[in-house]
């Protein structure tokens, strides 16, 4: 159902999700010929693109991949990461992460259902804290949630970058937790991990 290509220089986790020849790409941060690679070697027809947050790793890629796939939806993430967006291609600057081109995304709210692939309806949370509109995507057919950089295995992501919010990345933890102990967490950076295993092992989770 899921497979990780960690792309650009930060090795940010891409994912492709698939079902049957379905496929949406989440976070495509930079590499797109890697992603592309990937989509015509599975013979998957992409069906969207999904964005957890307007950092320039998670969003570098999109234009080059809507230009090869016309058809490609880019939705989310929600649209309080509008400014962030704006700032993405000075960011890439800075962090030497490629941006392909400005696009405009659909934007998403709290609660939508995506219905992109086959029996597996995706649900969006918006979860502010690591930027104002970063989302999680929760597949719970596949309890699956992708939690961009929400938080990582055993911490959080960056701190003190623009859009941070401490109060907002708190609430969300909380809420987070609130899912079951068995979903898997499919992090933007590193390892995955199990909600009830950072639970017991993530302090930032502990506190939340
Ligand atoms: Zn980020």
């Amino acid at each position: 159902m899921h497979t990780t290509l960690p792309v650009t220089r930060l090795q940010q986790n891409c994912r492709i999700l698939s079902v049957a020849d379905k496929a949406v790409i989440v976070d495509p941060g930079g590499d797109a010929a890697k992603i592309a690679a990937e989509l015509e070697f599975f013979a998957f027809k992409p069906q969207a693109i999904l964005l957890t947050h307007a950092h320039v790793d998670h969003c570098g890629a999109v234009a080059e991949l809507v230009q090869r796939y016309p058809k490609l939806k880019v939705l989310g993430p929600q649209q309080d990461d509008a400014i962030a967006l704006e700032m993405a291609q000075l960011q890439g600057e800075c962090f030497q992460v490629p941006f392909s081109g400005p696009f405009t995304p659909q934007w998403l709210n709290n609660g939508e259902i995506l219905r992109l692939l086959p029996d597996h309806p995706i649900e969006v949370l918006h979860t502010p804290g690591h930027s104002k509109g970063s989302v999680c995507y929760y597949i719970r057919n596949a309890g699956l949630m992708l939690v961009g950089d929400l938080l990582v295995q055993g911490g959080i992501w960056a701190r003190k970058q623009p859009g941070f919010d401490r109060k907002a990345l708190m609430a969300s933890l909380a809420r987070l937790k609130t899912y079951p102990d068995d979903t898997q967490l499919l992090f933007g950076h590193g390892p995955n991990s199990f909600l009830g295993k950072e639970k017991q092992d993530n302090p930032y989770l502990a506190q939340a």
